[in-house]
C-alpha cells in the first residue's frame, strides 16, 4: 500500500488537519432546551436506525486513515456518546491505534456526565484519556429545567468526581452561558471548581442549528466573564498549551487552578481551526456551520480501500475554505447569524 503522508495536510487557508470529532450517536437522554428541544426532538423524531450508524469497525478504520493524514486527537461525542452500546469496546480499539510515528492518539470524550458514575472506571480501563463534562448550572431546579428531563445536578457532580477518581483528569467542565439563563452563576461556578484540579471553561452560546432561536443579546462575551471572575479572584493569562487550542486559559494568581473561555462568537478562532467532524451516520463536515457533509459511509460500505478513503478525506480537507465565525463578525457591524435561510446542522447531530 502507498505510504500515506504522516503530517501536513493543509486546507486552502494553510490549516492542517489535526483533530477529528466523531459523533457515535444522535440520541440523548437529555433534552437540553438549547440543543434538543422537546418540541422537535419528541416521540416522533426520526433518530437514526442502528444500521444507519457507522459501525465500530467503520469508525476505527476512519480514525486509522485519518491518523495517517495527520490527525493526532480524537474526540468522541454525540448526542450522548455514553448511550452507544459497547462504547468501551470502541474506545479500546481506538486506543490501540498508532500514528505513523508510533504514538497513541490523544483520545477524549465529551459527555453530559449522567453515566459517568457507572462507566468512568471502565472507560479508563478501555484506554480513554480524558473527559469533558457539560454542566450549565449548579442550581438543581435550574439544571433540571435546562436538561428538561428532571435529571439532578448532583448525579453529574458525582460523575465528575468518578471521572477524576478513575484517572480521566484533569476533567474539563464546559459551561455554555446564556444571558438571563445562567450568567448569574459565573462566580458560583468558578468558586465551586477553584482548587479542585478540574478546568472550568465558559463557552459563548452559538448560533448553531436552526432549533434554538439564537439572538446575539443572549451571548455573554468572554471578556465579561474574565472581568467578573478577576474582580473577586485575580487572574493572569496562560500561554496556550497546544497550537489551535480553542480555549483561552487564565490562572488564578493565588494558585487555585485555571479557567478557560471559548469565544466562538466575539473572537472567532477560524484561523487556527484544524478540526474535522464526522456525524453518527458517517458524513464528514469541515465546519460546525456547514450545511452539507461528505458521505464517507457510502465509501466505507461501497468497498473503498484505505487509499481511496484517504484520498477522499484529503481531497475534502484540501478544498476546505470554511471560516463561518470570522465572517459572522467581519461582515456585520452587529453580529448576527449568517445565511439564516440555509439549512443548518444541529449540534446534537454533529456533537460540537
Ligand atoms: N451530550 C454531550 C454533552 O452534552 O456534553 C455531547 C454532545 S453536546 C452537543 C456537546 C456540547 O455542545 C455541549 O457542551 C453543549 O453544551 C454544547 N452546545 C450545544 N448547543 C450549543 C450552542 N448553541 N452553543 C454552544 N454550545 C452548545
Ligand atoms: Fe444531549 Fe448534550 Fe445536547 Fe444536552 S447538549 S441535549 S446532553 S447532546
Ligand atoms: Fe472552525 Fe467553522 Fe468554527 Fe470557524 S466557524 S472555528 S472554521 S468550525
Amino acid at each position: 500500500m502507498r505510504q500515506l503522508p504522516s503530517t501536513g495536510l493543509p486546507d486552502r487557508r494553510g490549516r492542517e488537519l489535526r483533530d477529528l470529532r466523531i459523533s457515535v450517536t444522535d440520541r440523548c437522554n437529555f433534552r437540553c432546551v438549547y440543543c434538543m428541544p422537546k418540541e422537535i426532538f419528541g416521540r416522533d423524531y426520526a433518530f437514526f436506525e442502528r444500521d444507519e450508524l457507522l459501525s465500530f469497525d467503520e469508525i476505527v478504520r476512519l480514525a486509522r486513515v485519518a491518523s495517517g493524514l495527520g490527525v493526532r486527537k480524537l474526540r468522541l461525542t454525540g448526542g450522548e456518546p455514553l448511550l452507544r452500546r459497547g462504547i468501551e469496546e470502541l474506545i479500546s480499539e481506538l486506543a490501540a491505534l498508532r500514528t505513523p510515528a508510533g504514538d497513541p492518539l490523544d483520545l477524549a470524550l465529551t459527555t453530559n456526565g449522567s453515566a459517568l458514575p457507572v462507566k468512568a472506571a471502565a472507560l479508563k480501563a478501555a484506554g480513554l484519556r480524558r473527559v469533558t463534562v457539560s454542566l450549565d448550572s449548579l442550581d438543581d431546579d435550574r439544571f433540571q429545567a435546562i436538561n428538561d428531563v428532571r435529571f439532578p445536578v448532583s448525579r453529574v457532580l458525582d460523575g465528575i468526581a468518578a471521572a477524576a477518581e478513575a484517572g480521566l483528569g484533569p476533567v474539563k467542565i464546559n459551561t455554555v452561558l446564556k444571558r438571563g439563563a445562567n450568567d448569574d452563576e459565573i462566580l458560583a461556578l468558578a468558586e465551586h471548581f477553584r482548587g479542585t484540579g478540574h478546568a472550568l471553561r465558559f463557552i459563548e452560546y452559538m448560533d448553531v442549528g436552526a432549533t434554538n432561536g439564537w439572538v446575539l443579546d443572549e451571548v455573554v462575551p468572554s471578556a465579561e466573564v474574565v472581568r467578573r471572575i478577576a474582580a473577586v479572584h485575580p487572574l493572569e493569562p496562560l500561554e496556550p498549551s497546544a497550537p489551535g487550542e480553542t480555549a483561552r486559559r487564565w490562572r488564578y494568581r493565588d494558585g487555585a487552578g485555571e479557567i478557560g473561555v471559548i469565544s466562538s462568537v466575539t473572537e472567532a478562532f477560524c484561523g487556527s481551526c484544524t478540526r474535522a467532524r464526522v456525524s453518527a451516520d458517517g458524513r464528514l463536515y469541515t465546519c460546525l456551520f456547514a450545511s452539507e457533509g461528505h458521505d464517507l459511509r457510502a465509501l466505507l460500505r461501497g468497498g473503498a480501500g484505505d487509499e481511496e478513503l484517504a484520498d477522499a478525506l484529503a481531497g475534502v480537507w484540501r478544498e476546505r475554505d470554511d471560516r463561518y465565525s470570522e465572517l459572522r463578525s467581519a461582515e456585520r457591524s452587529e453580529i448576527r447569524p449568517l445565511g439564516t435561510p440555509r439549512r443548518r446542522i444541529e449540534m446534537s447531530y454533529i456533537g460540537g
